[in-house]
């Protein structure tokens, strides 16, 4: 059985990281605080305990990644959090993300199609803390249309274009934060939906994300 311990090393690298992030623009306190408040070293396997801290993405199962704490706060802070928001998350992956959007007091409705990742989510550290956060295995493309309308969406995985149907399950008013593909990158855009049902959209910065693939796996 594996030992979860967040000591006072890992709470010194962790508030040196957010002071990283403060230099590198993150802005957002809201972010911030839940990012501090959060073991990042628990959603990854304990051979990377000592390095967790670094603003590096590492791998973890299935060919998949723990983005990049950057990339995390990035999107996060472009999403525009607020209490009770429901959120709709594409690519659980380590649940890390997901965290971060629950910790910040979001709904939020996950979905992995990678089914050994989805499996994991069952034994999830955080789960009775967060009755907020919600897993479920399928093909981010569907989204949840039980669930919708959501008030924000944000993909965690490099994106061919703005998936339609993603498009219309937000509400009103809604944003969409969504890494999408330019040459060798993705370029981070922000989708907002209009009363009217047009979109506006705004360019950010290029990251790179691991595909956005159609279907389930497993
Ligand atoms: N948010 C994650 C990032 C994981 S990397 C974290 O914080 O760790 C991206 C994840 O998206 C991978 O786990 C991958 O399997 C998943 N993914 C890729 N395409 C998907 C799709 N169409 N639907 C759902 N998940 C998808």
């Amino acid at each position: 059985m594996r030992k979860y311990e967040d000591s006072y090393q890992h709470k010194g690298l962790r508030k040196k990281l957010m002071g990283l992030l403060r230099e590198k623009g993150i802005s957002d306190e809201n972010v911030l605080k839940a990012m501090n408040n959060i073991p990042r070293h628990f959603f990854l396997d304990s051979a990377f305990d000592k390095i967790a801290y670094e603003d590096r993405a590492f791998p973890i199962s299935e060919g998949q990644t723990i983005s990049q704490p950057y990339t995390v706060a990035y999107q996060s802070q472009l999403l525009q959090v607020k209490p009770n928001d429901k959120i709709l998350e594409i690519g659980t992956g380590s649940i890390y993300q997901a965290t971060v959007l629950a910790e910040m007091g979001a709904r939020v409705f996950t979905i992995e199609r990678q089914k050994k990742l989805f499996e994991k989510t069952k034994q999830f550290f955080f789960k009775n803390q967060y009755p907020n956060l919600k897993f479920f295995y399928g093909d981010g493309y569907e989204g949840l249309p039980t669930y919708a309308p959501f008030d924000k969406v944000i993909i965690t995985a490099a994106a061919p274009f703005v998936p339609p149907k993603l498009i219309g399950q937000l509400k009103p008013g809604g944003k969409m934060v969504i890494p999408v593909d330019e040459d060798h990158h993705q370029r981070m855009l922000r989708i907002t939906k209009n009363a009217d049902g047009s979109t506006s959209e705004e360019a950010f910065e290029n990251f790179s994300f691991v595909p956005m693939l159609s279907g389930r796996n497993g």
